[in-house]
């Protein structure tokens, strides 16, 4: 599976957009804001999109997406969502580009957060849970709870985790694991980065 972000030459601040290719499908991660739309209308399709959780700089796109390319839309709450989507339980496993990724629930930062995890290459995509350098995500937002967050980590850092896809910054392919107890400590000691 290939996996390459779509975000970031824009000038807007924007979410991550994780553009994933295998067997015949296209899958985005997330869909990002602003500009970053100029990069999603190039794909030939996209089969299904994942919202990791619904703050703007993430679904602003979805739409346009939706308008453009009709895809499946899964998220952990539907109803927070401007399009027609399917619902993603904690446990559920949902197949991506021939992949099976089981769904984490990991609320703190959003409600309807969810982490995505392959146990088959050990990746995960995040959202705004963690970051790359021991990041996290704010707490101080709506819904914000840093003690909820804090648990939504741990969970993350039970799994075999060998790479991480934020919904911010770079890709973390090396060290995964070190990152993410990283972003655990730092989120039990000190304020957020984003
Ligand atoms: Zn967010």
């Amino acid at each position: 599976m290939e996996i390459e972000n779509l975000a970031g030459n824009g000038k807007d601040f924007t979410g991550n957009i994780w553009h994933l290719e295998a067997s015949d499908e296209t899958v985005l991660v997330d869909v990002g804001t602003g500009d970053s739309w100029n990069s999603i209308k190039g794909l030939e399709e996209v089969d299904n999109v994942i919202i990791t959780h619904s703050h703007y700089d993430h679904v602003d796109n979805l739409e346009k997406v939706v308008e453009l390319f009709d895809p499946e839309v899964y998220a952990y709450e539907p109803e927070n969502l401007k399009v027609e989507a399917s619902k993603l339980s904690e446990g559920d496993s949902v197949k991506l580009c021939g992949e099976s990724f089981k769904v984490f629930h990991t609320p703190g930062h959003k409600d309807d957060s969810i982490c995505l995890y392959s146990s088959d290459s050990g990746i995960v995509f995040t959202g705004d849970l963690i970051f790359p350098d021991g990041g996290f995500g704010r707490t101080d937002l709506d819904e914000g709870d840093r003690d909820k967050l804090i648990e939504s980590i741990m969970k993350i850092n039970k799994l075999d985790v060998k790479a991480f896809y934020s919904g911010h910054g770079e890709a973390v392919e090396e060290n995964a694991d070190r990152s993410i107890k990283a972003s655990l400590q730092a989120a039990k000691q000190r304020t957020p980065k984003y």
